[in-house]
């Protein structure tokens, strides 16, 4: 065996399982087709300068997250950004609302700084795209794009559901699958474009109504010190990124760019510099009331990401930190080895009450 698990993607719920895993003294290895660590939670650096094209912020409703997330704030790897966000209703700008008003995070050096947290050098391969896993007699082989491959006691994959779901096929029974299809994941494009004009008063604008644009984000405002471009990333509606998903992401930036001066005058003549595609970007109806999940294999296979809580950054945390606790349990207690789960987890797992969310918005 290679090592005790092997855990498909590099993003924050992956992060989050490193930590227990290690304390349970397992050997792991994260493999991620990208270069980077933090998935979703993506940083470009236009000029040195980071700008945060996927998670534009987070925030905190459970106690074991706002723990993980005092640890963070004193290593000085995210703070405060603000407490509220403006609306784009009825056709005009408006302040946040009273009863909207909480803290939102943001990281200085963006927003992949929570992954690179948690990794340490060597945890995670980098461009090493999962093609395929499969079981030989009692170990999981998990192959590389490469050719690379990796045996190991247990996986834990963290893809966006819609991959997960794919590359684990032969894994998931019929009703699995049918529970799976019931959490739709939405495109989004997004676009980075330099302000020319003065600087707008709002940090965040949602955008509530049905509309080209969701999300209007002044990038530069999360950054110490004020950096000498100003960046702002715009996010495309569900309904706009679907429409142009595979056509020419510079003509939809551009159309994107109009919509914004629209909404906000001081955005008209800024500049777009890149259009990224998010194919899942969000699950739009995750599933609440669920942390993670096993499937029904004598082996150790879970499932765990933001398709499970609020579709946020906070449940992906949530649900690799729990799922990675289950598992080390599993692989550590001598009577569940290599046998079938306890009744109650083989398809889901056990939502403890600090974990528990309730069901509103993602936001
Ligand atoms: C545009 C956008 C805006 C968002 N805004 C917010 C926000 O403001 N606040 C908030 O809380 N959340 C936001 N989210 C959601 C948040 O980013 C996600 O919920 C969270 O980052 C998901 O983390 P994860 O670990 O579950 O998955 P991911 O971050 O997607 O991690 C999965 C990893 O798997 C890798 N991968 C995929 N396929 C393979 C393969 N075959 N082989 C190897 N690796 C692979 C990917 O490269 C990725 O690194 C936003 C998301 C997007 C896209």
């Amino acid at each position: 065996m290679d090592v005790d698990v092997v855990i498909l993607g590099a993003g924050l719920a992956a992060s989050a399982a490193a930590v227990p895993l290690r304390s349970a003294g397992l050997s792991f290895v994260v493999l991620d087709k990208s270069r980077g660590v933090g998935g979703r939670a993506a940083t470009r650096r236009i000029d040195g300068i980071p700008v945060d094209h996927g998670a534009q912020f987070f925030t905190v409703r459970s106690r074991e997250f706002a723990e993980t997330v005092r640890r963070w704030q004193v290593a000085g790897i995210c703070s405060e950004w603000t407490a509220g966000i403006h609306r784009y209703e009825d056709g005009r700008l408006q302040p946040p609302r009273e009863d909207e008003i909480h803290a939102r995070y943001a990281c200085p050096e963006g927003m992949t700084a929570l992954a690179k947290a948690s990794f340490l050098p060597g945890d995670v391969l980098r461009e090493h795209p999962v093609v395929s896993v499969e079981k030989s007699g009692s170990s999981f082989v998990t192959t590389s794009a490469n050719g690379s491959s990796l045996r190991s006691r247990a996986v834990l994959a963290t893809l966006p559901l819609p991959q997960n779901r794919a590359l684990l096929e032969d894994f998931i029974d019929e009703p699995n699958r049918f529970a799976l299809d019931f959490i739709p994941v939405e495109p989004c494009l997004s676009a980075i474009v330099e302000l020319q004009g003065p600087s707008p008063e709002w940090k965040g604008i949602q955008v509530k109504e049905e509309d080209t644009l969701s999300w209007l984000g002044a990038d530069f405002s999360k950054r110490t010190p004020a950096p000498p471009r100003r960046f702002v990333v715009l996010h495309a509606s569900a309904g706009f990124s679907a429409a142009h998903l595979d056509g020419d992401l510079s003509a939809a930036g551009r159309l994107m760019l109009a919509r914004a001066g629209q909404i906000c005058p001081s955005l008209a003549g800024s500049d777009l510099l890149h259009v990224h595609r998010w194919r899942f970007a969000r699950a739009s109806q995750p599933l609440n009331d669920v942390t993670y999940w096993r499937l029904p294999n004598d082996d150790p296979l879970y499932l765990a990401g933001d398709a499970f809580g609020r579709g946020n950054i906070e449940s992906a945390w949530l649900s690799g930190a729990t799922a990675a606790r289950q598992l080390a349990l599993e692989l550590t207690t001598p009577y569940r080895r290599g046998g079938m789960p306890e009744a109650g987890t083989t398809r889901r797992g056990s939502v403890s009450p600090s974990t528990q969310v309730p069901s509103t918005s993602t936001r």
